[in-house]
């Protein structure tokens, strides 16, 4: 399957954040959207980084409280790796295992912001895979 195709299953957009966006409005986003990342993004919409939940908790132990008061660009990830819509989901479980995160955004074909896949995605996606496998088998042996 195709990242488009996977990203038509689940609802449009992605949730992105100001890299002066404080840690405390992020953790409401990440809360609010239950997700557990946020694509940093200027004014037009162009990528500056990434910050998951993990950077949070990584962070809190060097700042404490101090934390919820700084800006996401001071602990995003600057150098974000994304996939293409025409990238495979198999791909993309290599990009992740690789690469050891659990999100990626996708660019469209002008290299714009046009989604993003979790981890969960991924797993959701594979399982209708093998599930779908799994009934043709049975069908088929049904049939001889
Ligand atoms: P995650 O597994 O997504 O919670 O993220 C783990 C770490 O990888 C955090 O430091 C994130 O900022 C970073 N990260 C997450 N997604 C990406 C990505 N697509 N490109 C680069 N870094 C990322």
């Amino acid at each position: 399957m195709v990242i488009v195709q996977l990203l038509r299953s689940k609802p449009s957009g992605v949730t992105t954040v100001a890299p002066s966006t404080s840690i405390r409005e992020l953790l409401d986003v990440l809360a609010d959207n239950r997700i557990g990342a946020a694509v940093v993004v200027d004014d037009d919409r162009a990528i500056r980084g990434i910050v998951s939940e993990r950077d949070v908790v990584r962070r809190l132990r060097d700042h404490g409280a101090d934390l919820l008061g700084m800006p996401v660009e001071r602990i995003m990830t600057h150098d974000v790796v994304t996939c293409s819509t025409t990238d495979t989901v198999e791909d993309l479980m290599s990009v992740m295992t690789n690469h050891r995160i659990r999100h990626v955004p996708v660019l469209d074909d002008d290299g714009r912001l046009t989604g993003i896949v979790s981890i969960g995605d991924v797993v959701k996606s594979r399982i209708g895979e093998l599930e779908g496998e799994r009934d043709d088998l049975i069908s088929y042996i049904g049939t001889r």
